[in-house]
Parts: C-alpha cells; sequence; structure tokens
C-alpha cells in the first residue's frame, strides 16, 4: 500500500492496457474492447475510466483527485492517433460516452455518442465525409437528443415528437427521407427544447460536454430503472460503472455504411448458425431501439460481402477464444467493418443447455464446465408447461420468439396497469409497441410480454431474456395503441383486460386462454422421451449435464411428499427417497369427523375409539407411500399442526349454531365443537400446542401413528417389499421431549416388527434454535437430524412467515438488510450458522449421524450449495424441484475456475 500511495492513482487504461479479467476495474465492456485490441480486430481506439473512478465520484460528489489530467492525457494520446482534436472545426475528432459495468445491464445506464460536435464543427464534420451535410445535421441532431435526455434529463418524448413533427411536415415515416436541410431545422428546434428545460443553451465546448457526459454515466448507475434492474438481477449495489470514450465510427454515412448485431449462435435455441440483425445508414442505438425494422444478418451478405466475410472470421475467432456464445455490436462505415462490442451472451434457458452440449462435442469444454455453465433456474424454466394447440386455436399473429415460454392472460398496455393487476393476483401480459427501460417494474409484474415493433435484440427480448420471461416481439400485425389501450389485429379488436396467449419459442400470438402441457423437458424426467433414442438436442443436452451432475454430486436428493402420487411422480424425477411425508392430510376430508370425535372425546374410551378408527387409515396411506418408494427411505414427520387448524373456524361455528337454534334443531354437537375451538384458541399458534408438544399432550395420538407406519412397513416387507421409514418428530427443543417420544414409540416399533427385519429409525427436526443450539446432547436421543429451515428462518429471526413478505419486506429488500428474502433463500450467516452449529455438534455426539433439509430451501439452488458445504447428507424438496437440486448438487461438488456465469 505505502508504495502505491506515492504513485498516483491510475483511473484510465487504454484499450490496449486491459483485458477479458479486468471487469471488476474496467466493466464488461471495457474489458471486452481491450481484449479485442489486443486480439488484433478493429476496435475504435479509446480508453476506459475505472469504475473506482465511478465509486469514488458517487460517494464523495466529485471527481477524484488525477482522474481529469489523466483522461486529458489519454485524450491527447487518442487525438494523436486518431489525427483529429476534439472539438476542431475544420477536422473534429468525435467520441462515444459509454457506460459499462461489471454485469451486463442492457439499456439501463447511459451511452452519449457524437460528442465532440458544435455549431462550428458540424460544418468540418460534413466535409470530413466529403460534403455530406445530411449525415453531419443527424448526427449532430443525435447529439443534442441523446446529450439533453440522459445528460440533463430532458424528457424524451419532446425529441421524439420534434422529430415526428419534423417528419409529418415532410410528408413521410421513414426518418431517411429528411434531408439536410430538415435535419438543420431539427437541430434548431432540439437546441430550443434543450433551453427551455436546462435554461442554458446547448454547451458549445467539447471538453464539458465530454466532463458532463462522463459524470452522467457515472451518475446513472443509481438511476432508478437501474437499481430495480439489479434488484432483479441480484446484482451489488456497490459495483459502479466504467466509462468507456470510444472514437466514433459513422454507420449512418450512407448506404454502404450500418450497424447490426450478431449472435455466434442462436440465443434462443442454441442453434449453430448465422444470427443477428442489420440495418444500412443507421447508427447503433437505432437496432436496439427498434425504430426501424432490421434485415436478419445473413443479407448482408448481399449488401457489403467483404465485411459480411470478415465479421464471420471475427466471429468465429471470438467463440475460439471466449469458448462460449458472443454477442457482437459493429458498424460498418463506407464498407469498413469495426467492432463496437463483444461478450459472453446472454441466452434463453434452452440454449445455455444446448450450447454447453455442444461446446463438449466440438471439444471446447470439458463436461464439468458445461455442468458450471447451466444453473437450476434454467433448468427450472424448462420444466415449465407449453400450450397444447389443436385445430381451435389458430394464431392472429406471428411475431419473434424472443423468450420462451407460454404465457396467458389480460392484456395491459401500461407498465402502471401491469403493476396494479398483477398486485391483485392477475396473470397480465404487457402490450407494447416496443418497450423501454422505463417499463421494467411492469415487465417485472407481467407473465409475458408482447411488442408489436423490434427484434431478437430490442429491448423488451433482451431483458426479457434476462429474467426468464415469456416474450414476444416484432408480431407487426398488432396494431397498438397505447393511448386509446386496444389493439387492431386480423380485424379484430383488443382491448384492455381482454385474455391474449402468447408463446415465446414460435412467438405466435392467440386470442383467449390455450391450454397447456408438459415441457419436452419434464416428458423426459417422467420416462416418456427416450434421450438416446430423439433427435431433440435439448433433451439430450439435458441428459448429459444431468447424468454428469448425478455421477459429480456428494448429496442425495430427496422428495417432499404426502401421497404415493406424488411419491411416484418424484422417484421418476430422480427422488431418492422420501425426506418430508407430511401426516395432517391424513387427517382431512373424510376423516374429519374422526379428528372432531379425537379432539371431543370427553373419556379414555372415547379417544382411544377416535384413533383405533384413524389407525387403519393411516397405515393404508403409509402402505401406498412405501410400496412406491420401494427400497428407499421415507421419513414420515408425526404430526405437526394445532388440532384446532382440523375444526371450521371459530365465526362459522358460531353461525352454524346460532343457525341452527333458530331453527329449533338440535345443536349439542355444534356447541361442544365450538366450546372446543374456544378452549382450543392460542394468540401465537405457530409457537403453541404442536408438533412434539401434542405427542406429549394427547395420550395415544403418536403412539397411534407409529404404529400405524410399523405395521405398513411390515406389510410391505411381508409381501415382497423393502420399507424404510424413518419417523421424525417435530419442534423437539430439548433432548427429554425426544426421549419421552422414543421410549413409547420403541415399544410399539418392537412389538410390531417383531422378526419381519423391518428397521425403523427415529429422528427429530431441528426447527427451534434451542434445539441447534443443543443439537450434541439431542442426537444422543436422534438417530437422524432433518433441518426444518422454514420454521427455524421464523424462529431464528422471530417473522412470521404468514404476516412478514406482505408487510414489510419489501422495505428489507430496499434497505440491503437482506438480498433476497430469507424464507427463498437460506441466510447463511444467521439461520445457516444455527444449521452449521448442529451439524458440527450433532455428528461430534454421533459419528454419521444422517443429516438432511426439508425445508422450501432444499430446492433453492444457492441453498443447496451451502447445504453441500455444511456438509449434509442430502436435501430434500418438492418433486418438481427435484431436477432442480440434482443439478445444482452436482455443479456444488465440481471446482471450476469459477467465470461469472451471470
Ligand atoms: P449499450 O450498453 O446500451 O449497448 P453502448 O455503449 O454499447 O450501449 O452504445 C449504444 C450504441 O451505440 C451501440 O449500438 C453501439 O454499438 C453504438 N456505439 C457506441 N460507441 C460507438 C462508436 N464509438 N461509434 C459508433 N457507434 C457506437
Ligand atoms: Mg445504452
Ligand atoms: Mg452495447
Amino acid at each position: 500500500m505505502a508504495a502505491q500511495e506515492t504513485v498516483e492513482h491510475k483511473y484510465v487504461y487504454d484499450f490496449a492496457e486491459g483485458n477479458k479479467d479486468l471487469k471488476d476495474l474496467l466493466g464488461g465492456k471495457g474489458a471486452n474492447l481491450a481484449e479485442m485490441t489486443n486480439l488484433g480486430l478493429p476496435v475504435p481506439p479509446g480508453f476506459t475510466i475505472t469504475t473506482e473512478a465511478c465509486k469514488a465520484y458517487l460517494t464523495t460528489g466529485r471527481e477524484p483527485d488525477g482522474l481529469a489530467a489523466q483522461i486529458e492525457a489519454h485524450l491527447e494520446s487518442l487525438e494523436r492517433e486518431m489525427g483529429r482534436k476534439l472539438g476542431d472545426p475544420q477536422d473534429p475528432l468525435l467520441v462515444s460516452v459509454r457506460s459499462g459495468a461489471k454485469f451486463s445491464m442492457p439499456g439501463m445506464m447511459e451511452t452519449v455518442l457524437n460528442v465532440g460536435l458544435n455549431d462550428r464543427s458540424v460544418v468540418g464534420l460534413s466535409a470530413q465525409a466529403g460534403g455530406n451535410d445530411r449525415f453531419a445535421w443527424d448526427s449532430y441532431r443525435r447529439l443534442i437528443q441523446m446529450f439533453g435526455k440522459t445528460v440533463c434529463e430532458v424528457p424524451g418524448e419532446e425529441f421524439e415528437h420534434a422529430l415526428d413533427d419534423a417528419k409529418r411536415a415532410k410528408g413521410t415515416q421513414n426518418d431517411l427521407d429528411l434531408d439536410a436541410d430538415d435535419l438543420r431545422g431539427l437541430v434548431d428546434a432540439y437546441k430550443k427544447i434543450f433551453a427551455k428545460h436546462t435554461g442554458r443553451e446547448f454547451p458549445q465546448e467539447p471538453r464539458e460536454q465530454l466532463d458532463l457526459a462522463i459524470r452522467a454515466v457515472f451518475e446513472s448507475w443509481n438511476a432508478e430503472r437501474a437499481v430495480v434492474y439489479r434488484r432483479q438481477e441480484r446484482i451489488p449495489a456497490d459495483l459502479g460503472t466504467a466509462v468507456n470514450v470510444v472514437a466514433m465510427v459513422f454507420g449512418n454515412l450512407g448506404a454502404d455504411s450500418g450497424t447490426g448485431v450478431a449472435f455466434t449462435r442462436d440465443p434462443g435455441s442454441g442453434a449453430q448458425g448465422i444470427y443477428g440483425d442489420y440495418l444500412a445508414n443507421a447508427q447503433g442505438e437505432d437496432v436496439v431501439a427498434g425504430i426501424r425494422n432490421t434485415v436478419p444478418l445473413q443479407e448482408l451478405e448481399q449488401i457489403d460481402k467483404k465485411s459480411y466475410d470478415e465479421l464471420l472470421d471475427y466471429m468465429a475467432r471470438l467463440e475460439e477464444h471466449y469458448k462460449d456464445l458472443c454477442d457482437i455490436e459493429f458498424t460498418i462505415e463506407r464498407g469498413k467493418l469495426w467492432m463496437l462490442q463483444t461478450r459472453v451472451g446472454k441466452r434463453t434457458a434452452a440454449a445455455a443447455f444446448v450450447i454447453a452440449g455442444q461446446l463438449v462435442d466440438e471439444g471446447l469444454i470439458d463436461l464439468d464446465e458445461a455442468l458450471h455453465r447451466v444453473n437450476g433456474a434454467q433448468l427450472a424454466q424448462l420444466m415449465f408447461p407449453r400450450f397444447r394447440l389443436d385445430h381451435e386455436f389458430q394464431p392472429v399473429a406471428k411475431g419473434i420468439g424472443a423468450s420462451p415460454g407460454a404465457a396467458s392472460g389480460k392484456v395491459v398496455f401500461t407498465s402502471a396497469r401491469a403493476v396494479e393487476l398483477a398486485a391483485e393476483g392477475e396473470s397480465v401480459i404487457l402490450v407494447r409497441r416496443e418497450t423501454n427501460p422505463d417499463d421494467l417494474n411492469g415487465m417485472i409484474a407481467a407473465k409475458g410480454i408482447l411488442t408489436s415493433r423490434g427484434g431478437k435484440t430490442s429491448h423488451a427480448a433482451v431483458v426479457a431474456r434476462g429474467m426468464g420471461k415469456t416474450c414476444v416481439s416484432g408480431a407487426d400485425e398488432l396494431d397498438v395503441n397505447v393511448p386509446a389501450k386496444k389493439f387492431i389485429v386480423a380485424g379484430q379488436t383488443v382491448t384492455e383486460g381482454d385474455i391474449v396467449s402468447i408463446d415465446g419459442t414460435t412467438g405466435k400470438v392467440y386470442l383467449g386462454e390455450v391450454p397447456v402441457m408438459p415441457s419436452e423437458v419434464v416428458q423426459y424426467f417422467e420416462g416418456s422421451l427416450d434421450p438416446e433414442h430423439i433427435d431433440n438436442p435439448l433433451v439430450r443436452a439435458v441428459h448429459r449435464i444431468m447424468t454428469h451432475a448425478d455421477e459429480k454430486r456428494r448429496l442425495r436428493v430427496r422428495t417432499n411428499a404426502d401421497t404415493g402420487a406424488d411419491a411416484a411422480r418424484a422417484r421418476r424425477f430422480g427422488a431418492e427417497g422420501i425426506g418430508l411425508c407430511r401426516t395432517e392430510h391424513m387427517f382431512l376430508g373424510d376423516r374429519r369427523e374422526l379428528v372432531e370425535r379425537l379432539i371431543l372425546a370427553s373419556t379414555d374410551e372415547e379417544r382411544e375409539a377416535a384413533l383405533a378408527a384413524l389407525l387403519p387409515l393411516q397405515r393404508e396411506d403409509f402402505i401406498d407411500i412405501f410400496r412406491e418408494m420401494d427400497g428407499l427411505p421415507v421419513t414420515v414427520r408425526l404430526i405437526d399442526p394445532p388440532l384446532h387448524e382440523f375444526l371450521p373456524p371459530l365465526e362459522q361455528l358460531a353461525v352454524n349454531v346460532a343457525v341452527a337454534q333458530e331453527r329449533g334443531e338440535d345443536v349439542a354437537k355444534e356447541e361442544a365443537l365450538l366450546a372446543a375451538v374456544r378452549r382450543m384458541h392460542e394468540e401465537n399458534p405457530m409457537l403453541g400446542l404442536r408438533g412434539v408438544r401434542l405427542g406429549l399432550v394427547i395420550p395415544g395420538l403418536f403412539a397411534m401413528q407409529v404404529r400405524a407406519i410399523a405395521e405398513a412397513a411390515v406389510e410391505v416387507t411381508r409381501s415382497g417389499g423393502s420399507a424404510c421409514p424413518e419417523i421424525m418428530v417435530p419442534l423437539v427443543g430439548a433432548v427429554q421431549e425426544l426421549e419421552t417420544v422414543r421410549a413409547e414409540a420403541e415399544k410399539i416399533i418392537a412389538e410390531v416388527v417383531g422378526d419381519s427385519g423391518v428397521e425403523v429409525l427415529i429422528g427429530t427436526m431441528i426447527e427451534v434454535p434451542r434445539a441447534a443450539l443443543t443439537a450434541g446432547q439431542i442426537a444422543e436421543a436422534a438417530q437422524f437430524f432433518s433441518f426444518g429451515t422454514n420454521d427455524l428462518t421464523q424462529m431464528g429471526w422471530g417473522f412470521s412467515r404468514d404476516d412478514v413478505e406482505g408487510a414489510f419486506f419489501w422495505r428489507y429488500l430496499e434497505l440491503g438488510i437482506f438480498g433476497i428474502s430469507p424464507f427463498e433463500s437460506i441466510d447463511r450467516e444467521g439461520v445457516g450458522r444455527l444449521v452449521r452449529i448442529a451439524a458440527e455438534e450433532g455428528r461430534a455426539a454421533r459419528p454419521g449421524l444422517k443429516l438432511g433439509v426439508c425445508g422450501e430451501h432444499g430446492g433453492d439452488p444457492d441453498s443447496v450449495h451451502f447445504f453441500h458445504e455444511v456438509g449434509l447428507d442430502y436435501v430434500s424438496c418438492s418433486p418438481f424441484r427435484v431436477p432442480v437440486a440434482r443439478l445444482e448438487a452436482g455443479r456444488a461438488a465440481i471446482t471450476t475456475t469459477g467465470s461469472d456465469s451471470r
């Protein structure tokens, strides 16, 4: 440190000084521009101002010492290299000022093009371009527009209206029809708008333009939409953005110029080939904004074969170099190709699997790396249902399948309305001509997004893919009228609240609600698709990667299942046992009546009779489950919820009694129930008479369940099967509770099991903080622990699960007290610490103690990694999460170079 302090801190890096591994410092865009520069690709020269400079600016509110001088020095060397000077009236250098954070945040932050133009240099620019006045004035009006909007917060619509007015005056819809004079007029109009909103003239001094633009990029890190996006994508809030200053190249110089984006493989399906969009005579942001309709990249071959071939060559080199799908931004200036950006591209879930499989085939990566590059969230997406299509449903339009999935919902036209209806529990489809960053909240709230303009790389498409949200873009048969809240398609008018269905894979749009069916990946897991014999690249890739995950993982994966049917499905999904079989449902339905008798029993005989009647019913339930899980462990939790949950609610009973009395009917039973409910009322039922406490208070209740389990196991085993029951006692906080239950249970088990060879384990849940902290004692009496992380979180934080998420979690998330609800993903430091202590102390007391988790965290990717780290034996989750847990358990077990897979 001391040595460094004497040297001036380096805030600015020339492209030649960086490389792709410096994303923390140079941002993704800057690091990759440097990498391409050093690979010898044609990148316009420039330099990057570091994220550290940004962070310093954001904490102190001013540029750090030395930054201005370093910018000056790098600008001078850029000017030397280009042989032009910023602001030179005869021969000006123009630059772009581009944001670029460590993680790509498409469209979230600011970029200003054509910095350096003013009333005098616009003339010089025209001369540079061989007297192309139109081009020069078009560039200038773009600068005022972008600068006004992003640096000075002038409302963007004002500029758009002025542009529309100019086109209308000209009688055209196409901005290419505006000539130099029209654009000069537009510059005047823009300057007036600028002055009106900012109270000052548009800055003519190029260095001032540059400094203000850099500052605006710094500040855009904290723009509201960027904050919302980061929260959604779980990107840390303190990274800051770098700023790239890049010499301008011009795609708007005429028909031999243009700009485009390209992908080295299809980011939708992963298929190999040439994917992208090209727009002639345009500047970069025109493509992404979906302002004019682009042509498929293949057509560039006809337009400019030399540039096209060169581009394909660079794309191949980039893929080879990054060993992954890359996306690229490029511009052609009068037949000369320039590379303006590349990065490892975002992709759909399906493409992630397919590409990982292909790269293994191509020998670019190994299977561990392939496993590292996919994740459980993507797999979960591939398990979403698909539309079931038959002749009844004809699409009314076909756009671009921009982000896959099948979504139906009510049409809304504004972000605000989407948020409103979603809050009421409605599924909504946000319909727009095109989306922009201000629509982000609506996009998060919507089930799907439908736009009438824009390609695979439009804002809607990129953001939806990032969020894993269904999106159809560029459905240009739709005539969308947002102010009137309607669209017209195929002669029909669809208004707000009407239902539409969109298919983000095929791009098809349907009116009404199309029914759904299981996805191919689910069919594969269900066993109805044979991966070796079908020609579906996705299923083959999933099969291959899952097989590898299963080979690598140390954690076993069980399921939470209460019925034979759930157990059977989970087993097909790869479950290796049941980690949580709840017995509560066995007290519901037509068995309620027996439970009522149990609760109302006033004598031992009455109670025993009720339990005796329940016994055979429970036994049948267990037989069913043990058969389905033949040979695999089944953890059965003794009854857990407070018993009054099985009785009708107080108000309803009170009404029943009153009505019956009115009619002169016999109300004895209702009155008894009502009295019981009153007696059993608890202020805090989650902390009341439940779990093991029930077993200790109600004689015979646990004994009946234990007997039913043991008898079922014996019967299944006698008939040739193999049942491996594990009896789990809930809500234990002290070893004495467990010892009492266990003593009674062991007697019954010994009596029932006899010489049948059945072995029944007895263990406990660890879900009360005290149990975690006294795990050493509890382990003396327990043959296994299963962490109930829902209750452990509830009691660890003191959060009432049913109340907090709606009441104040939004505020906690906003304040960054946690980045995600601790009920969704385990709180490693607090609740996770309890798990760690209990695991260590439990195993110290009883070596080889079996440890698992059965809370909902068992299916959460990040939590699975944590449970792997603390050395649990298994996780248990709902049947549909089983494949996700298998995959993540495999990912947790491999060590890789740790590239950022975001
Ligand atoms: P984003 O992160 O939103 O893609 P960029 O900084 O990449 O923003 O810039 C927006 C658009 O401007 C892109 O299409 C990009 O290719 C184009 N662009 C940026 N810098 C230059 C430049 N120096 N010359 C020409 N076009 C540029
Ligand atoms: Mg941008
Ligand atoms: Mg870009």
